[in-house]
């Protein structure tokens, strides 16, 4: 596969994936140690003698999640110097630094309004909460999704939408528009697409990427400028097709309803977890604040067993978009050649062990993708043949 060095991007992701393992174990490892050692119900017991009742769980969820932060630091500053040593970082130290506060800034806003609407929902009604707490996350999920691309994925990168009167975009944008025109004459239900913008990725890395956000009016694709730059027109357009793929069959939706399943599930079992540890961890009640870090334990928990399972979903809907884009180009080719620029990019481990890309990848691997271009193309020779 255009002769590159395999022993690279095995060596990076051996690196991803201690640090992914690393930083799930030391989340999980703090979250036991705080609850199991009672220094989580010191912090509420000393919260409410110090802050007034109505700001408890915001103060308890800011000390948190500021430990947290402070405790993951390292383990951000190694993945900063994986970046480095493998020539994707294009992002200096101050920026990152920006970046790290943005986020942590964001986290805290989310994980406030999270708990604040959890443990109003606790103590209004106990026997019930996990389903209300359950439609409550959803609404507050599809909201993300609507305002990710307009509010969210601003707050770091630059977006801006291709120009169909302008060059340099006004080439590229007429031939996506054009395929997107002719797919909705074709099919006069496909929903609306409000736009494609490029998203600049390239002053913070050398890597490289496409994706289909938002919901209703904010609904895009971006495509990011390290791929504008390099690749040749058919093949942005058939990552463009690829991810109109995922437009059509409604993938976004599907995410949100796998996701909303998941939520009901985890608090269901938050709440039986709840309800039988309690007592032993010398909380309050189900709604003592304190065993806030038993509700992230469970949906940890929950995540890390239903991984291959949501895995397997995400890789399922790939597979679709990149049938959609060989079908509506009539050939697999542009994609196959614009995935190898991709994995070339992006230090990709184009033809991972199976058990790694069965429990660990959300897309299959690249040489798998590759394989079923190659099939498609075989098979769509074969019929011609004959016809
Ligand atoms: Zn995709």
């Amino acid at each position: 596969m255009m002769g590159q060095n395999i022993e690279k991007p095995r060596a990076y992701a051996r690196a991803k994936l201690w640090l992914a393992l690393l930083s799930g174990a030391i989340e999980l490892a703090a979250a036991v140690g705080f609850l199991v050692s009672r220094a989580s119900e010191a912090l509420a017991g000393w919260l409410a003698g110090h802050v007034p009742h109505a700001a408890i769980v915001a103060a308890y969820v800011v000390v948190t999640v500021v430990g947290l932060q402070i405790l993951s630091l390292p383990l951000g500053w190694w993945g900063r110097r994986v970046e480095i040593r493998f020539g994707l970082n294009r992002q200096s130290l101050a920026g990152w630094l920006f970046d790290e506060c943005k986020s942590l800034a964001l986290g805290l806003g989310l994980g406030v309004l999270g708990a604040e609407v959890l443990y109003a929902l606790l103590r209004a009604t106990p026997a019930h909460w996990w389903w209300w707490a359950w439609g409550v996350f959803t609404a507050i999920t599809v909201v993300l999704a609507q305002l990710g691309p307009v509010l969210l994925l601003p707050l770091f990168f630059k977006l801006r939408q291709m120009s169909e009167t302008e060059e340099p975009d006004a080439t590229m944008v007429r031939r996506l528009q054009a395929t997107y025109a002719r797919l909705r004459a074709e099919d006069p239900k496909l929903p609306r697409l409000h736009g494609i913008f490029e998203w600049k990725l390239g002053e913070k890395s050398a890597k490289a990427n496409a994706a289909l956000t938002g919901l209703g009016p904010t609904r895009r694709v971006i495509i990011s400028d390290t791929l504008l730059e390099g690749a040749a027109p058919e093949e942005i357009e058939a990552v463009f097709v690829h991810e109109l793929g995922h437009h059509v069959h409604g993938d976004i939706w599907r995410g949100i309803a796998f996701q909303s399943a998941l939520t009901l599930l985890g608090f269901w079992l938050a709440d039986v977890a709840l309800r039988a540890f309690s007592p032993a961890l010398g909380l309050r009640g189900i709604a003592d604040i304190a065993g806030l870090p038993l509700v992230v334990i469970v949906f940890g928990v929950l995540g890390l067993l239903l991984m291959p399972a949501s895995n397997a979903f995400v890789r399922r809907m790939e597979r679709r978009a990149d049938d959609y884009s060989f079908t509506v180009l009539g050939t697999a080719q542009p994609l196959i050649a614009g995935l190898r620029r991709l994995a070339d990019k992006n230090l990709a481990e184009v033809d991972p062990p199976r058990w790694k890309e069965w429990l660990l990848y959300s897309h299959p691997s690249i040489a798998t993708r590759i394989r079923r271009g190659e099939r498609w193309e075989q098979a769509q020779n074969a019929a011609l043949g004959r016809g």
